[in-house]
């Protein structure tokens, strides 16, 4: 299928074709949910589909998903027909465009419609809690049904819920119920975790947990339990990200209240903890890359320490030696220097040797009754210019006693 085929164009012409195809793209979605609304209110589906949705998904191959989101959008378009010219000119895609169904007025929908454009979802979520704000929902963490049965049953940790009808608040509860009590009667087994902006400074998470994960939100509950009596969820969760954050935190990047002397290293690759911060500390966090036109790169996730000159041709652990880049552009750099095909050979070696260590590791037992693998000996992913600073792992949380009598005794919370 050569028509399939892109590894002849250059780089160049691919860019801009690729460019123009998602105008192309923006234009043809406008048009078609046009076309939707039109055939739907003159109800042409009829006599051979009893339905819109019937004729996408049948007659034009669209999936359930598909259809249902095309229609709605179609549908909501046509009441506000901006939207359609909002997601022709890209402002709006498909998804910003649903989410913002429930706020749309007559009277208001234009200057909405304009003030939300150019966002993600994510951005579009926040820009509306800010401007509905939402009440908090309760706190419920119950056991979900699941379809099969598993070894293990999953329990769903719902932090002020979205599926809990705000309308009808159910009083905070934590613990085992003997039967569902919000919307859904059957939950699939991992459902996506959501986050979710109420209102500014308010946030819902839902997350299915195994039963393991949920003993242990019990057991923090209990430990807890002298000063936080009510065993609230959000206040449990935030002291354990406290934890997770500091064990992180100082594993990346070093970061301590107490720094010590700073030691000194053969490696060539090795970065000292005194550098680590203070790199960290100038670039704030963030990739230091910049595009053509200066435009920084957002990226604050898979950060890894960048040596500006490459180990292997002198390039020195120092605090101006050194910058923060994110895992792509940091790829990007080392492809640059040393071409595209040696950083691929690298990193499938890389991988390889990664594989191979951990077949041998030997598995350790946990007090849960489950097995994994020691944490402490897992090094770095490491390329030719770089120390990564992103874990394949991420710790565990502290794993709390077992005995609880001290610290009840000091009445000090055990996270
Ligand atoms: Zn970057």
């Amino acid at each position: 299928m050569p028509e399939y085929s892109f590894a002849h164009v250059a780089d160049p012409e691919l860019k801009q074709d690729l460019r123009a195809g998602a105008v192309d793209d923006r234009a043809g979605l406008a048009k078609r949910l046009a076309q939707i609304a039109e055939f739907d209110c003159r109800r042409l589906y009829l006599p051979e589909y009893p339905s819109m949705y019937q004729f996408c998904m049948r007659e034009l191959k669209y999936s359930e998903d598909a259809a249902c989101r095309r229609i709605a959008a179609a549908k909501l378009a046509r009441r506000y027909p901006a939207l359609f010219v909002a997601i022709a000119d890209g402002r709006h895609s498909l998804s910003t465009t649903l989410m913002l169904e429930p706020y749309l007025l007559p009277e208001t929908a234009g200057e909405l419609i304009e003030s939300s454009s150019d966002k993600s979802k994510s951005e579009l979520a926040h820009f509306l809690a800010g401007r509905f704000p939402r009440p908090d929902l309760p706190t419920i963490v119950q056991p979900v049904f699941v379809p099969a049965p598993t070894p293990e049953p999953a329990s769903a940790l719902v932090v002020a819920s979205e599926s809990a009808s705000p309308e009808l608040p159910a009083p905070a509860r934590v613990g085992p119920i003997d039967r569902p009590i919000s919307t859904p009667a059957v939950v699939p087994p991992s459902p996506r975790p959501r986050v979710a902006p109420l209102s500014p400074e308010r946030y819902a998470i839902q997350v299915t947990v195994s039963k393991a994960t949920h003993d242990k939100l019990r057991q923090a509950q209990a430990l807890l339990s002298h000063v936080l009596p009510a065993g609230d969820v959000a206040e449990v969760l935030d002291r354990a990200l406290d934890v997770l954050i500091l064990q992180l935190e100082k594993r990346k990047f070093g970061a301590t209240t107490r720094p010590g002397r700073p030691r000194d290293s053969k490696a060539p690759r090795h970065i000292p903890a005194h550098v680590k911060r203070a790199v960290r500390a100038r670039d704030g966090d963030r990739c230091t890359f910049k595009d053509d036109q200066g435009r920084r790169c957002n990226e604050r996730k898979f950060l890894e320490f960048d040596h500006i000159d490459p180990v292997a041709r002198g390039g020195q652990a120092t605090i101006s030696g050194l910058r923060l880049r994110c895992r792509a552009h940091n790829q990007y750099e080392a492809e640059r220097v040393y071409g595209r095909e040696f950083m691929r050979q690298k990193r499938q070696a890389a991988a390889e040797a990664r594989s191979q260590s951990a077949s041998v590791r030997p598995r350790v037992s946990t007090t849960n009754g489950t097995s994994s693998r020691p944490t402490s000996g897992t090094a770095p992913t490491q390329n030719s210019t770089c120390s990564s600073v992103s874990s394949a792992a991420a710790p565990r949380l502290a794993r709390l006693p077992t005995r609880i009598g001290p610290i009840a005794a000091t009445r000090r919370p055990a996270l």
